[in-house]
């Protein structure tokens, strides 16, 4: 009630205010999707219209409200709380008191626990899939596949967990024992970007855990809520082995957050995935204080094509390096080297099959290319063209920006460009591929080797020799270095990087657990 003494008008005035507020606030809150029936899985993932953003054994989040949107029609999913940099704080204390127990864990029991979220993973690959593909745009089977991906390395991780170890080496010194021990690093904190919401995080939480190191996840805010569903999957599984939650930590946030992980001392190893830019600013804080860090930074990925390929293996490996995921994957093909002979064939076909790919809604199951996942990445996209057409560049097919509702852009084929121009040197993220004329075996080398990062790379090629020059000391500069296939994708087998502006960091597979661990020789 408002007190009588205030004036009449005053008070109506007032009580439409609040009134309208009222009106707008159950508005925002019916048109969230996830109150609509359609949408009613999402709860099957333990999310409700506002979620706590902040794990540590208990849930929370005192900071912003981070509203979640889905980037094919821009309609808002659900709220995720973010974390202020007090629950950070409160969060490491509670991360390292975990660490004092999971570190006692035997490394195969540590392993047991990372099957065990690995089959929790199994039990919600569908559902989780289908939040990747609303909340980060790419399509169906790409969500689902990068959970499958998270799973995948929970296995790797459970056999890793039973061998990681090192050497007794031969000593000079009588009835002495040379030996080398890996421990673990401690904490982790682990950086993810927006494109691979569940995937980055999967590779260095398994490797993680069984190494014996508690996690510290900061994911890309735009997509908290995979964050937090991931999470509470995890949480589930450690509550159930009566261990500390705060073993895998989240705290929800932005730039805030992912700099307070860089600068803290107490952070054993920073493991960043993002763009160039932001890891560079990342590895200098971290460098500041002589921490560790591991580096996942962009690309941009070349496929080179000799006269002697297989032609029809180019159109769909081009076509799969460069659209899918609607070329936001660090791997995804923007660069494109052919032979002046096969040129204008490959270019023809390449036109063809861009003309085919269905665009739209990415869980529908005959689209090969969703939207881009936010408005600024729209805008990026045309910023790229006019810039590439300003340097002489000319759009063969593509090139706008779809007129509906999303982020949907035109997948884009770009020639007449230098191989040297500005733009080609950048990594756009968005399904443009500039193709570039080459005469010679060297010349197709040296462009794919002169740009600043060096992530993947591929020939398509019929030649031995060639095949082992590339592969050789003289070849590809990049971390992945593939022969007759495209440049995106990763098995968890192999370990996973580049090189140069890329960072130089190895996740996954081989000996990749070594960042995670520190050795002592005794
Ligand atoms: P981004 O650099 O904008 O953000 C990455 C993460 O850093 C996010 O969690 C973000 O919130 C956080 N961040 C932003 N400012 C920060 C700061 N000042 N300090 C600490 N953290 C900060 O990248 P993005 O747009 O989310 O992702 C796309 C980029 O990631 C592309 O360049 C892509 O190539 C790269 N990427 C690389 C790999 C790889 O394995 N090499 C994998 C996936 C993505």
């Amino acid at each position: 009630m408002l007190p009588l003494t205030f004036p009449l008008h005053r008070q109506i005035l007032l009580k439409r205010r609040i009134w309208s507020s009222c009106c707008r606030r159950l508005a925002a809150m019916s048109s969230l999707l996830i109150h609509q029936p359609h949408y009613s899985w999402l709860k099957e993932l333990g999310l409700t219209e506002d979620n706590d953003g902040v794990y540590n054994g208990t849930w929370g989040g005192r900071g912003e409200v981070v509203t979640s949107y889905c980037p094919a029609n821009n309609l808002p999913i659900a709220r995720v709380r973010q974390a202020t940099l007090e629950e950070y704080n409160e969060t490491v204390i509670k991360a390292k008191e975990a660490w004092q127990v999971w570190a006692d864990v035997p490394a195969p029991k540590r392993g047991e626990i990372v099957r065990q979220i690995g089959d929790a993973l199994r039990k919600k690959i569908s559902v989780l899939g289908h939040l990747v593909s609303l909340e980060m745009g790419k399509i169906l089977v790409e969500g689902v596949g990068e959970v499958q991906e998270y799973v995948d390395i929970c296995d790797y991780a459970v056999g890793l967990s039973r061998i990681v170890g090192g050497p007794i080496l031969p000593s000079e010194r009588p009835g002495h024992a040379l030996i080398e021990q890996w421990n673990p690093v401690g904490l982790v904190g682990i950086i993810t970007a927006f494109n691979f919401p569940v995937a980055v995080y999967g590779w260095n939480n398994a490797l993680a855990l069984i190494c014996g190191d508690v996690c510290l996840w900061k994911g890309a805010p735009t997509t908290s809520l995979t964050s937090v569903a991931v999470t509470k999957i995890i949480a589930q599984v450690l509550e159930d082995n009566n261990l500390p939650g705060a073993i895998c930590s989240l705290t929800c946030g932005g730039a805030d957050i992912g700099n307070a992980i860089a600068k803290d001392e107490s952070v054993d190893l920073v493991s960043f995935t993002g763009s160039t830019n932001v890891g560079k600013q990342v590895a200098l804080k971290v460098q500041e204080r002589f921490g560790r860090n591991l580096l996942e930074l962009g690309g941009n990925n070349a496929i080179i094509v000799f006269e002697d390929a297989d032609l029809n293996l180019v159109t769909p490996s081009v076509l799969f390096a460069a659209v899918g995921t609607a070329g936001q994957r660090c791997t995804t093909a923007r660069r494109l080297f052919l032979h002046e002979s096969i040129h204008d064939d490959i270019v023809q076909k390449l036109s063809k099959a861009y003309a085919q790919v269905r665009i739209g809604d990415p869980w529908e199951s005959d689209t090969l290319c969703g939207p881009l996942h936010t408005k600024q990445s729209v805008e990026m996209f045309l910023s790229a063209i006019e810039q590439a057409k300003c340097e002489g560049g000319t759009v063969v097919c593509g090139g706008k920006i779809i007129d509906r509702s999303g982020n949907f852009v035109e997948p884009t084929i770009m020639t007449g460009l230098a191989h040297d121009s500005p733009i080609v040197h950048k990594e756009t993220f968005a399904p443009i591929l500039y193709i570039i004329k080459f005469k010679t075996e060297a010349e197709a080398f040296a462009w794919n080797n002169e740009v600043k990062q060096g992530l993947s790379s591929s020939i398509f090629t019929k030649d031995l020799g060639r095949i082992f020059r590339w592969l050789g000391p003289k070849g590809s500069d990049c971390g992945i270095v593939n022969v007759n296939i495209p440049t995106s994708g990763a098995e968890i087998g192999g370990a996973f990087g580049g090189e140069k502006h890329t960072g130089g960091g190895r996740e996954s597979g081989s000996d990749s657990w070594k960042h995670y661990m520190r050795r002592s020789t005794w």
